[in-house]
């Protein structure tokens, strides 16, 4: 059997996807800044995609901005925030201790050039409290960014109030939502979202495309220089294929995301059920707010990456806790976040599933993920000794 179970990290195209991608590469491949026919073509399909983006979030066209993923519109949205804070001689930024390092390093960045940072923290269940946000903002604060949902342990956060406390403080929201678009319903109006960031790889499109919508009135500040393109915001000429395929991809996410919510949901809550039976075992995170193809489990006595290794051998594509993308043993920031230990940290399983998943498949996964753990808990020393007493166990 083969089980895609890592869709938190990317997601394979859809053929939607794909399809206008091929199209755009044969039929509409001119330069949207070109003045003859060819180019106007294109530049009325990069139109009618901004359009098509904006309705389903509820913005207007020109509050969305292409660019090359969810990084970089992080990137930007959170340089220019600090901006027209700075203009304003606001240099206080709120954010939470679980972002994406496309934020957190971003603010590194800021604080290394006088901003101050609060990080709110995520408690047990992953979820920010919104009495700690009230308090945390002050006459100096020009910025809060809270992901609307967390890529290691799905957890969903309160993201209207947030908004709604933002805009009654006169602070710029910014939600980094590379999890949540295409997956649960956005609105950025009524959800008084300022800023927010998607990437179209999470939603069954392309790599290296993504958006920013950022409100009418915010000023943004270019990363890239160069022509006029995107009203002057981001220079390069589009990657219309990109876009055209990123749109279509969002359209059928949107169109089918109420039925694989329910149909997810179900087969999520089956596999948390049947990993909690392996002894000394906890999901990570609130099991409630919490996306539906998301399940992340702690294993006491084990490493993660050898349990990845082993479910590879089995056919199952996951991840473990940490994303090791150094290669360093780091435990994951957002489990330790939520309070667990190193020790304990490191043996985690992220198991991010589609909608395309079935019952027999979790099943197999339940079965499988036993099995290891048992497996490499027989030779753990550490494992060992839990068992003989000499070490306490953390996780009931
Ligand atoms: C994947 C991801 C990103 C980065 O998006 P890219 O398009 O890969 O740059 C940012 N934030 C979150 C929450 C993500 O899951």
């Amino acid at each position: 059997m083969q089980i895609y179970a890592d869709n938190a990290a990317t997601t394979k195209m859809s053929d939607a996807a794909i399809t206008a991608m091929t199209d755009c590469m044969q039929s509409f491949w001119g330069n949207p800044s070109s003045l003859y026919t060819i180019g106007q073509v294109a530049k009325e399909k990069l139109e009618e995609a901004r359009g098509e983006i904006a309705r389903i979030i509820n913005a207007e066209p020109r509050e969305i901005l292409f660019t090359s993923g969810g990084s970089e519109a992080d990137n930007q949205a959170l340089l220019s925030a600090a901006m027209i804070g700075k203009k304003k001689g606001r240099t206080h930024i709120i954010s939470s201790m679980f972002e994406h390092h496309a934020i957190l390093h971003t603010l590194q960045k800021l604080e290394k050039n006088g901003f101050t940072m609060t990080y709110l923290p995520v408690h047990e269940n992953g979820i920010v409290r919104i009495e700690e946000l009230e308090d945390a903002i002050t006459e100096d604060t020009c910025l809060v960014t809270i992901m609307t949902a967390n890529n290691e342990i799905g957890t969903i956060q309160p993201i209207t109030q947030i908004g709604e406390l933002c805009r009654k403080r006169g602070v710029i929201f910014h939600t980094d939502a590379v999890q949540a678009v295409g997956h649960l319903p956005i609105d950025v109006k009524a959800q008084s979202i300022d800023m927010l960031s998607a990437s179209a790889h999470k939603f069954h499109g392309p790599k290296g495309v993504g958006f920013l919508y950022v409100k009418k009135g915010i000023v943004l500040s270019s990363l890239i220089e160069g022509g006029a393109q995107e009203r002057g915001k981001r220079a390069g000429t589009e990657n219309l294929p990109g876009i055209l395929s990123m749109t279509a991809a969002l359209k059928e996410a949107v169109a089918g995301m109420e039925a694989h919510n329910v149909h997810q949901k179900q087969v999520r809550d089956h596999l948390i059920q049947g990993l909690s039976e392996i002894p000394h075992s906890a999901l990570n995170g609130d099991a409630v707010s919490r996306l539906s193809g998301n399940v992340n489990f702690s294993f006491e006595g084990i490493e993660g990456e050898s349990l990845l290794i082993l479910l590879d051998q089995k056919g199952i594509s996951a991840s473990s806790g940490s994303a090791c993308t150094s290669g360093a043993l780091d435990p994951s920031h957002v489990l330790l976040a939520i309070g667990r230990i190193h020790d304990v940290a490191h043996g985690s399983l992220r198991l991010s599933i589609g909608e395309e998943i079935t019952m027999e498949e979790a099943d197999y996964i339940i079965e499988a993920v036993k099995e290891v753990v048992a497996y490499l808990r027989s030779f753990s020393p550490v494992w060992r000794d839990l068992m003989a007493g000499k070490k306490e166990f953390i996780l009931k």
